[in-house]
Formats: C-alpha cells, sequence, structure tokens
C-alpha cells in the first residue's frame, strides 16, 4: 500500500493537522493501493498563510527566473513521464498506452505552449502607441486556489499550476481526491527542481470541506476550478462574498453535426473514437452525433461497427483498449443513463447496461450507442461520461444549428461537410467556446473554454495566462512633475 498522506506547504512535506486517512481506489480491481489524507480548514490555512508570504516576493521575482524553474520542471516530466503514466494509470483507470500517449503527453503539450507563449508576453506596454504615458502593467493576480478533476489529471494541473507559476502568482492546488496520485508526483517533482517554498503548495481534500473553505477564503485572490457545473456554482457562490476572481472549466454535452456532403464514414468513425476514448470521460467528448437524415443509416451502421471493435480490458494490459470509468460512483451513474435511454424508447443499438462480457470486476462500461435520440431524452441533455453516444437525425442546417444549441452547454461542437462556406457558417452560428471542423487537431496554445454552463474560462497559452493577471493602467507613465 502507497502510503502519500502527508500535505505539501511552504517547500516541506507536512503531517496534516488532524489524522483523516482516505483510500484511493484502482477502478480496475475496486481495491484501494494507496492512502492519502483529506484535509481541513486548519490545513488550508496553513498553506494559504505560505502562499500569500511567498508571494510577497514571488510576484516581484524576474521573469527570466520562473522560465527557468518551469523549462527545468517540463525536463524532469519528460525524463521521468512513465512514472507518471503509471500514477494516471492507476489512479483513474487509462490503459497505459493512453496514459503515457495522450494523458502524459497533453500536460507537456500544455507547459511547452505557456513557455512559447512566455517569448511574446509582455508584462509592461503602452496602451497605445499615441498614448505613451499610459503605461499598461499585468501584475499577478494573487494567492490562487486551483481545484481540478480526476478525467484527465495532468492536462488540468498543469493548465492551472503553469501560468500561475509564470505570471508570479502563488498557489494551493487541492487535485480530485479520487485521482490525486499524479499530482502528488507532481508535487514531488517540483520540489525536486527546487520551487520556491511556499509557491506551489498542495493540500488533499474533498470539496464540500477543503474546496468550500478555499473558495471562502479571504485571503484567496482567485478561484480556477475544473470539474462539473454543480461544484462550479458552489465555487462560485462560496466566492461571492470575498468578490474573488473565478474561472470555471465545466461539463460539456457536444454536438457533432455530420452532413452528407462529409465523408461519412470516416466522420462517424472519427466521432465515435473520439467519443470511446479515455471510456467517454472527457468534457469536450462529441456524444451527441447529429446526422443528416440521408445518411442516417449507415452512420448507425459504421458507429455499431466502431462500438462493437472497440475492446474493453484491464487498464495494465498494452493495447488500444478503453478502460474502466474511475469510481462505483461513476459507474452507477452511466449505468442509470443507458437505462434512462432504453426506458424513455431510444433504440439501442449495441452495448448497454452490465459489465461486458470479458470482465466479471471493475467499473468497465460497454462501449453503447443509442439512435433516434430526440434532444428532449435525458441521453441527450445529460453530461453522461461514459462511452455513450446518441445518435440524432436532422433534416437542414437550421434545424441542425437548432438542436445543437439546444443544450445548457457550450463547450466544443464539431461540424463535418465538404463545403467550406458551410462549416465557416455552422462555425459562427454554434454557441460554445470551441468548434472543430473536419477533424482538425487544435493548434497548441489554443484557448480551450466553454460558454453557457460550461464555464467561463479560457485555459492554455496566451489566453491561458491572461486569466492569472490583473490589468493595471498607469497614467503619467513618463511624468516628472
Ligand atoms: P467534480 O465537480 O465532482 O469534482 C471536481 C473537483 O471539484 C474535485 O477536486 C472535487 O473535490 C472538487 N469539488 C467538488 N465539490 C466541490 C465544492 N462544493 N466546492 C469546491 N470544490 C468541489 O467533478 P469530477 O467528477 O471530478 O470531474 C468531472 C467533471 O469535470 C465533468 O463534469 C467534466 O465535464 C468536467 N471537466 C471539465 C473540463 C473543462 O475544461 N471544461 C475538463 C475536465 C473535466
Amino acid at each position: 500500500m502507497i502510503n502519500k498522506t502527508n500535505f505539501y506547504i511552504n517547500g516541506k512535506w507536512v503531517k496534516p493537522l488532524k489524522e483523516n486517512t482516505f483510500p484511493v481506489i484502482n477502478p480496475c480491481t475496486e481495491e484501494s493501493f494507496a492512502t492519502i489524507s483529506l484535509g481541513t480548514k486548519a490545513d488550508l490555512d496553513l498553506a494559504v498563510s505560505a502562499a500569500r508570504n511567498a508571494f510577497e516576493t514571488w510576484a516581484f521575482s524576474d521573469v527570466q527566473d520562473r522560465i527557468s524553474l518551469v523549462t527545468k520542471f517540463v525536463e524532469l516530466y519528460e525524463n521521468r513521464s512513465s512514472e507518471m503514466g503509471e500514477a494516471i494509470s492507476m489512479e483513474m483507470g487509462a490503459p497505459m498506452k493512453l496514459a503515457n500517449k495522450r494523458q502524459v503527453t497533453a500536460g507537456l503539450g500544455h507547459m511547452k505552449a505557456f513557455l512559447r507563449a512566455m517569448k511574446d508576453f509582455k508584462f509592461e506596454h503602452s496602451l497605445r502607441a499615441d498614448t505613451p504615458d499610459e503605461q499598461m502593467i499585468y501584475e499577478p493576480i494573487g494567492v490562487c486556489g486551483l481545484i481540478t478533476p480526476w478525467n484527465w489529471p495532468m492536462n488540468q494541473v498543469t493548465l492551472k499550476v503553469i501560468p500561475a507559476i509564470l505570471t508570479g502568482c502563488t498557489m494551493i492546488l487541492k487535485p480530485s481526491e479520487i485521482a490525486p496520485m499524479s499530482s502528488m508526483l507532481f508535487a514531488e517533482w517540483m520540489d525536486e527542481v527546487g520551487c520556491p517554498a511556499g509557491v506551489f503548495n498542495l493540500v488533499n481534500g474533498d470539496g464540500p470541506t477543503v474546496g468550500e473553505a478555499m473558495s471562502a477564503h479571504p485571503d484567496i485572490d482567485m478561484m480556477s476550478f475544473t470539474g462539473s457545473t454543480r461544484a462550479g456554482i458552489a465555487v462560485s457562490k462560496g466566492s461571492a462574498n470575498t468578490i474573488k476572481k473565478v474561472t470555471l472549466e465545466l461539463g460539456g454535452k457536444g454536438a457533432n453535426v455530420i452532413f452528407s456532403d462529409s465523408d461519412v464514414e470516416a466522420a462517424v468513425r472519427r466521432g465515435a473514437e473520439r467519443v470511446f476514448q479515455n471510456s467517454g470521460q472527457s468534457c469536450n467528448a462529441p456524444t451527441r452525433m447529429l446526422v443528416e437524415k440521408s445518411s442516417y443509416d449507415v452512420a448507425i451502421k459504421i458507429a455499431k461497427e466502431v462500438a462493437e471493435s472497440t475492446p474493453v480490458d484491464l487498464s495494465e494490459k498494452d493495447g488500444n483498449h478503453i478502460g474502466p470509468v474511475v469510481s462505483k460512483t461513476q459507474f452507477d451513474k452511466v449505468q442509470d443513463l443507458i437505462q434512462s435511454g432504453i426506458d424513455e424508447g431510444a433504440n439501442l443499438v449495441s452495448g448497454g447496461v452490465g459489465l461486458p462480457d470479458n470482465l466479471d470486476k471493475g467499473y468497465f462500461v460497454q462501449p453503447t450507442i443509442f439512435s433516434d435520440v430526440n434532444n428532449e431524452m435525458r441521453i441527450a441533455r445529460e453530461e453522461i461520461f461514459g462511452p455513450v453516444i446518441s445518435i440524432i437525425p436532422f433534416e437542414s442546417e437550421d434545424e441542425a444549428i437548432d438542436i445543437a444549441n439546444d443544450t445548457n452547454y457550450g463547450l466544443t461542437h464539431y461540424v463535418q461537410s465538404g463545403n467550406k462556406e458551410r462549416t465557416q457558417r455552422m462555425a459562427r452560428r454554434l454557441r460554445s467556446g470551441m468548434v472543430e471542423v473536419n477533424g482538425a487537431g487544435r493548434a497548441p496554445g489554443s484557448p480551450f473554454g466553454g460558454s453557457k454552463q460550461s464555464g467561463n474560462g479560457r485555459e492554455g497559452g496566451l489566453h491561458g495566462l491572461l486569466e492569472f493577471v490583473e490589468h493595471k493602467a498607469v497614467s503619467g507613465w513618463n511624468l516628472t512633475s
């Protein structure tokens, strides 16, 4: 049993003030393999006070020193990436190949993109060429509370910790208590590369205790939160009394609009694989597949083929299979939603409730396809966070837009068409923070974030750095009297 019961506060590993151990469960075995501690407000207070003290000097530190620290960290992260892959795989069930090739590298890519963005980032500049006396100063916002989920652990942690460090903020990270192992390793590496005491702190804990204490804390200046919309609302409300800045990266229910003038077979295949990857646990998964009527039957056939050729298996095995969902709670939630699809009259094309035939324990879910879904069904409205696709037919571009936008969420929508005028028109009309066209990958450093109840923050690259600074305007910059 791995013991990780201490917290990282003020450059040291310290015991929690009150013992409260918590098991970390391997979702393949349903058994605990490590122990952490759940902290209290008193532990958080120590971390906030360390971060507040460190801020006094870190805020004015040399930018090159901050870049050097992150560069050193990136080297270490790259050299020891297999340890990170193992931690992620054990804590949240990603198969080893996915953990190493996608989960770990997602974090690496973000860190490199931040370093690239720093090359052009000007902390001070005049407002315009014709206003030399009006100086803009981007100053670090202060002590940041960073809360992350379990589904892409290093993706989320790097998107928050790295821009906070680079802009001169100090911070307390509270990773998901369900998948804390990768963040504990991350903290060990921060220590190893010599991050100054108090700049980066880690306190484990649950949402209602440490998470809510962070939101309400008078000495935390900003909350950067990624997780469910439910918890995002709690963070917003909890932060309101102290008027701190709150950035939110929340859930999604992406529409993937497939027109008949696209390469339908490739588009359906790509869309289905995208949902099944990470066992459906991606906020930007294109889980509502909207297909033009004339291609509807062929889309169902291809989606079924993809579902039936997606193996589900143990994470420790090599291969391109998918692993379990993260926890019993998630498993039960996904099963309930699959059952609701059946009960509400959607057509179950493949998969369904219960474990896959080859497995008798673990939180494994069958890749599941529903057709004849309408946008009022729970499987079309709620974020399932499992390998489940709802196929919905449409007849016209206007109808596709109406269905796609008829959701509380607005994270990523997808368009597939051979007509550039149409894809660009759709990209403008879809209400979401991101639109992906014809399978194009996102450029490194492109801002990630949503609209509506998917949140209000932008993470990654230049936009991600800007979230962590105050915009101070100084007039009379060159005046001497
Ligand atoms: P969750 O909201 O249950 O937990 C996320 C984090 O919030 C955890 O660290 C948890 O301890 C904490 N938390 C829970 N309640 C809290 C509260 N009241 N106050 C403060 N903190 C609280 O979400 P999850 O189940 O871990 O993650 C899945 C969710 O995250 C999905 O909805 C997914 O779409 C979303 N997500 C969004 C993005 C994005 O960038 N938009 C990325 C990844 C995941």
